[in-house]
């Protein structure tokens, strides 16, 4: 396992950063030559400092100290949404289904709703059915593209 993953967030262009050992969230907010440069989630709510720069050599380096408690809730919640995600990709189970699974696996109070993230779920559903095609050229295209028509 990777200490740190790097995601997409919500924002247009916004990419967050989660450390999965010392369980903060951060923010990328830059480039200074070659490195890249990421402050704390928490930077905007808690006037927190701490700042991650991954090096040339994709070497993270943390700086400063937080003032305030781990991220942990929101990385546990992170993890249970992109679990089911995985699992409406690689799965035909229904999604409310997916959902209760996650549940057992991951034990403790639930971190969000099944209301809250149906939309992820079915999304994640979609990318995984590939489109039906309207035209012949589209049809071969396809069975060209999709790995598992091969
Ligand atoms: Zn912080």
């Amino acid at each position: 396992m990777d200490r740190y993953i790097e995601l997409t967030g919500a924002r247009r262009n916004s990419i967050v950063l989660i450390d999965r050992v010392g369980q903060w969230i951060w923010h990328r907010n830059g480039f200074v030559a070659g490195n890249t440069r990421y402050r704390c989630s928490s930077y905007t709510e808690r006037r927190c400092r701490a700042s991650v720069v991954r090096d040339l050599h994709g070497i993270y380096h943390a700086y400063g100290h937080h003032n305030h408690e781990i991220h942990q809730a929101l990385i546990s919640r992170h993890t249970f949404v992109e679990w089911c995600r995985e699992r409406a990709r690689t799965t035909n189970i229904r999604p409310h289904a997916i959902y209760l699974e996650a549940l057992r696996r991951f034990p403790g109070p639930p971190p969000c709703q099944f209301q809250e993230i149906r939309a992820t779920i079915y999304r994640a559903r979609r990318e995984t059915n590939p489109r039906i095609p309207v035209s012949p050229e589209e049809f071969a295209e396809l069975i060209e593209s999709v790995p598992r028509y091969k």
